[in-house]
C-alpha cells in the first residue's frame, strides 16, 4: 500500500509565491487546494495545474472563514497584497488578511490539526539600524507610516501565530522572506524587478527612486520555495530568514539589468517613497544550520530567468 496522499492549503494560492508553491507540492504528490480572491493574484498562474486531478482552486477572501470538509495536513498562509504599490493601493485589505485571515487561517489549522506556515516578511524589521537583520533584531519601524499597512499587519499575524504555538501547541513555522523575484511576477507589480524589467524590455527609462544607494538583497523564487518547504518539514518554531544575502543598491541592479536586457534605456531619478528602508541584508545563518537551506541561483542566472519569462509575455511582443 502507498502512502496516504496529504493535503495543503495554501492561500494566496494564485500569487506570485503562491502559485510556485501550488505547483511545488502537485509536484512532490501532494493534494494542493489553491485559495485566492484574486485582487493581486492572477487566474492565469494556477490556469495549467486546473486540469490536474489534485489541485483545486477557492475563490475566496481568506479573511472570511475558511470552510473545508476534509483534512487537512498543512495551511501555508500566502495570502496578502506584497509589494508597497499594491498594499498602499488597499491598506484595509491588507491589514484584514494579515490580521483576519490569520485568524481564520490559524482556526482552520487548529481546527484540523494541521501544521501552519506563515509567510511573514523582512519589513518586519522596518528600516534596519543593524545589518545584516538577524531573527533576533526587533526592528525599526514606523507604526503609523504608509508601509505599516504591511508591516505591522506582519508584526500582528507573528505574534497571533505564536499565541497559537504557546496555548495551543499547534505547530507553527514562520518565515520572514527578504526580497524575491522570478516568474510570474506582474509587469505592474510594481517593485524594483518587475519595474526594471518591463521598462528595460519597452525601451522606457528605468525609474530609480531617490539616489539609488538604497540597497536590497535578492532571492531567486526557485531557491526560496525549496527554503519554504524545508521550513514546512522541520521542527522549528521561532520566525526563520530566508533569503539571498548577496546585497547591491537599486542603482547597481538598474545597470544590470541594462546589461542583462540589452537596452539602451536611460535612468531617471524618481522620488524616494515614505520610509523606504535605507539597507536589507538577511542573515542567514539559522536557515543554514538547522534547514541546510543556501540560496544557489546566482543574480545573474535568475534575472536572465525572468527577463526571458516576461518577454515571452505580450509585454515583450510588441513590434
Ligand atoms: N525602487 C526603485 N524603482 C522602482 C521600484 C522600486 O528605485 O521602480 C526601489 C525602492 O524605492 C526600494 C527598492 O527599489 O528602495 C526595492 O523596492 P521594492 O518595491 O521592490 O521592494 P521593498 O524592498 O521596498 O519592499
Amino acid at each position: 500500500m502507498g502512502k496516504k496522499i496529504q493535503t495543503v492549503l495554501i492561500t494566496g494560492g494564485a500569487g506570485f509565491l503562491g502559485s510556485h508553491l501550488c505547483e511545488y507540492f502537485l509536484g512532490k504528490g501532494y493534494r494542493v487546494i489553491g485559495v485566492d480572491n484574486l485582487i493581486t493574484g492572477c487566474e492565469a498562474n494556477v490556469r495549467h495545474l486546473l486540469r490536474q486531478k489534485k489541485f483545486f482552486f477557492l475563490r475566496q477572501d481568506v479573511s472570511t472563514p475558511l470552510r473545508v470538509k476534509e483534512k487537512i495536513h498543512f495551511v501555508l498562509h500566502f495570502a496578502s497584497p506584497a509589494s508597497p504599490p499594491d498594499y498602499l493601493k488597499y491598506p484595509i485589505e491588507t491589514m484584514k488578511v494579515g490580521a483576519f485571515g490569520t485568524y481564520e487561517a490559524l482556526s482552520l489549522a487548529k481546527d484540523k490539526g494541521s501544521v501552519f506556515f506563515l509567510a511573514s516578511t523582512s519589513e518586519v524589521y522596518g528600516d534596519p539600524e543593524v545589518n545584516p537583520q538577524p531573527e533576533s533584531y526587533w526592528g525599526h519601524v514606523n507604526s503609523v507610516g504608509p508601509r505599516s499597512v504591511y508591516d505591522e499587519a506582519k508584526r500582528f499575524a507573528e505574534a497571533l501565530a505564536m499565541s497559537y504555538w504557546r496555548e495551543h501547541r499547534l505547530d507553527v513555522k514562520i518565515a520572514r522572506i527578504f526580497n524575491t523575484y522570478g516568474e510570474r511576477m506582474r509587469p505592474e507589480d510594481g517593485r524594483v524587478i518587475p519595474n526594471f524589467i518591463s521598462q528595460a524590455i519597452q525601451g522606457k527609462p528605468l525609474t530609480v527612486y531617490g539616489d539609488g544607494s538604497q540597497t536590497r538583497s535578492y532571492c531567486y523564487v526557485g531557491d526560496l520555495v525549496e527554503g519554504i518547504a524545508r521550513l514546512v518539514h522541520s521542527s522549528l518554531h521561532q520566525p526563520v530568514n530566508l533569503g539571498n544575502p548577496n546585497e547591491m543598491t537599486v542603482l547597481e541592479l538598474a545597470e544590470m539589468i541594462l546589461k542583462l536586457t540589452g537596452a539602451r534605456s536611460k535612468i531617471i531619478r524618481r522620488p524616494l517613497p515614505i520610509d523606504d528602508p535605507k539597507r536589507r541584508r538577511p542573515d542567514i545563518r539559522l536557515a543554514k544550520k538547522f534547514l541546510h537551506w543556501t540560496p544557489k541561483v546566482a543574480l545573474r542566472e535568475g534575472l536572465s530567468r525572468t527577463i526571458a519569462y516576461f518577454r515571452s509575455q505580450t509585454l515583450g511582443k510588441k513590434p
